[in-house]
């Protein structure tokens, strides 16, 4: 399915190595493959890796999940497109949602800039303006906005057919179908709405692909854009009925909601067919950042190559 041949994550001190065993016993329980390598392993697998005396950070091993890889987001989200289309799905292009209609407490309708449309229910899905599109509705949320970039170079001749992850940095690479790599790290650390990004996470980002594969140093960036992530304070999304009637939410989702797509779908579709919370996501409510029982799920972000 995927162009690539799994996804390593490099670590760079025994200490890292041994969490990242934790982590693949805690995949294999969970029915995951994944499998430790040694410095030699990897060197085998990803030898353009920087495996010199001088590495800044010398490579202790990796965690290896061999079936992982990257699908192509358009193509994904116009497939969902069109079969929804085929399925009798209205799909409105370039209709912004202003505001939201109110029949006392319950809401019943949205105000776009193509007119009224009124819903029995209403699901906001919106990632990186869920915090704009509730505060339209009423809802003050626990989600903050940062802008992520990504980065694309000139092409090359194949040379990377993993993902890999650099484990002591901010720092993930990939090479398309077309030969550029792609490549990405870090958030902008200030909050914004911003669709573009600043020199300062270019830079970092830029640092840490040569730390872990200086052979690319000469390699010419194309281009560079980012995205709004919508970040909740325990890096889980939120996905549920809200406490105004009508409305349903399924955001949050921080770095990862691309490849949640499929079971976030399927258990949102649940939860507005039904008004209640789908088995798998009934701990994702928004109950839990007041009652203090988040969900420590970090793991499966970025965010988990420094733990
Ligand atoms: C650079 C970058 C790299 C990423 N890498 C990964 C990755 O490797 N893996 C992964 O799983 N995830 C990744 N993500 C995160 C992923 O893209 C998001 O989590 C995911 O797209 C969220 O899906 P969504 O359908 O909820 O929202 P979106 O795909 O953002 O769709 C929301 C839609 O709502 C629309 N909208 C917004 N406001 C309004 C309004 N007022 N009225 C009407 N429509 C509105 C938007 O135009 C948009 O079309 C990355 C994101 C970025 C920016």
């Amino acid at each position: 399915m995927f162009s690539q041949r799994g996804q390593i994550v490099t670590a760079h001190s025994a200490d890292q190595l041994d969490s990242f065993s934790h982590r693949a016993n805690v995949m294999r329980l969970n029915g995951i493959d994944a499998d430790i390598l040694d410095r030699d392993a990897v060197r085998r697998l990803v030898p353009y890796l920087d495996f010199s005396d001088t590495a800044r950070f010398p490579i202790h091993g990796a965690i290896l999940q061999g079936r992982a890889g990257t699908a192509r987001h358009d193509a994904v989200a116009w497939g969902y497109a069109r079969a929804a289309d085929g399925h009798g799905v209205d799909i409105i292009q370039n209709c912004e949602v202003t505001g939201f209609v109110r029949d006392g407490d319950r809401i019943v309708g949205v105000d776009t800039n193509k007119g009224r449309i009124g819903a029995g229910k209403i699901g906001l899905a919106v990632a990186g303006h869920t915090s704009v599109l509730g505060q339209k509705a009423g809802l003050e949320l626990p989600i903050e906005s940062h802008v992520l970039q990504a980065f694309v170079t000139e092409p090359l001749k194949p040379l990377v057919d993993h993902v890999v992850a650099y484990g002591a940095d901010h720092f993930y690479v990939s090479q398309s179908d077309k030969g550029g790599l792609v490549f990405g790290g870090n958030l902008d650390g200030y909050n914004s709405y911003a669709q573009r990004g600043n020199l300062g996470v270019v830079r970092e980002v830029a640092e840490a692909a040569i730390a872990l594969m200086p052979c690319i140093s000469r390699v010419r960036l194309l281009r560079h854009w980012g995205g709004v992530m919508d970040m909740t304070p325990d890096a889980s999304p939120i996905i549920c009925p809200t406490p105004i009637d009508g409305l349903y939410l399924n955001g949050g989702w921080c770095y990862g909601g691309f490849k949640a797509t499929p079971a976030s779908g399927w258990c949102f579709a649940h939860t507005l067919a039904t008004g209640k919370p789908h088995p798998l996501i009934a701990a994702y409510g928004l109950d839990r950042f007041r009652t203090g029982r988040t969900l420590d799920e970090a793991g499966v972000g970025p965010s988990a190559w420094l733990q």
